[in-house]
């Protein structure tokens, strides 16, 4: 693994619809500078996935396509950003996904003395987000992505572990995906402001090649740690 070197821990944030590659790119860069990827959709699911009391109330909320609560949201967060492995910095992918959100991100990084060195906007066409997520999949073995167009996995089988078993998430229904980017365009979409207010503001074309878009990301991550 080439792990570029950082002189303190970093703080990343990914913002873009569902669909923009959130979770691929933030994958890439976990591996490229050795940060922890923090999604905010995989800590929920697992929680649904363990019937804890907090699973069972996200669980109808994320089948509907909408926002589970930021009481909800923000302990499962904060909980998670507190372990060992997230000491070297942390790539939060899907998470603020509200103002309330972002507010108490900013209360929690600067009682820890930390501060944000980027919110990462992922530029991309609404219209083309439908075809992106109905077309993904998920490698049951290790995590990877996949989609039937763009990255079909290899005879059928992940070219990472070699698993055959991929799974689809409920959620991406072409009906829930409207319902989704309704969501991110009413409650999340506010951030970009927020963030560029704060002078953390970057944006990335990832209507390109994932490879592109994971270039372009890794130079701008390389112009804000260190
Ligand atoms: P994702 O995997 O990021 O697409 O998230 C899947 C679903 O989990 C979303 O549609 C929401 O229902 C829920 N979710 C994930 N992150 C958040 C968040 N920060 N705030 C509220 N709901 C969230």
């Amino acid at each position: 693994m080439n792990v570029d070197v950082m002189t303190r821990p970093a703080v990343l944030i990914l913002l873009g619809p569902p669909g923009a590659g959130k979770g691929t790119q933030a994958r890439m860069l976990q591996e490229k500078f050795g940060l922890v990827q923090l999604s905010t959709g995989d800590l929920l699911r697992a929680a649904v996935a363990a019937g804890t009391p907090a699973g069972k109330q996200a669980k109808a909320v994320m089948d509907a396509g909408g926002l589970v609560s930021d009481e909800i949201v923000i302990a499962i967060l904060n909980d998670r950003i507190a372990a060992e492995d997230c000491r070297n910095g942390v790539i939060l992918d899907g998470f603020p996904r509200t103002t309330v959100q972002a507010q108490a991100l900013d209360d929690l990084l600067s009682s820890t003395g930390q501060k944000i060195n980027a919110a990462i906007s992922l530029e991309v066409d609404d219209s083309a987000m439908v075809e992106r997520i109905s077309g993904r999949s998920t490698c049951a073995g290790c995590g990877e992505g996949y989609h039937d167009t763009f990255k079909p996995p290899h005879n059928g089988a992940c070219v990472k572990c070699g698993s055959t078993e991929l799974t689809r998430r409920a959620d991406d229904r072409a009906e829930t995906v409207a319902s989704r980017l309704e969501a991110y365009h009413a409650q999340t979409a506010p951030l970009i402001a927020y963030y560029k207010a704060a002078g953390v503001l970057k944006s990335v074309d990832a209507m390109a090649e994932i490879d592109k878009v994971a270039g372009d990301m890794a130079s701008v991550v390389r112009s804000v740690i260190g």
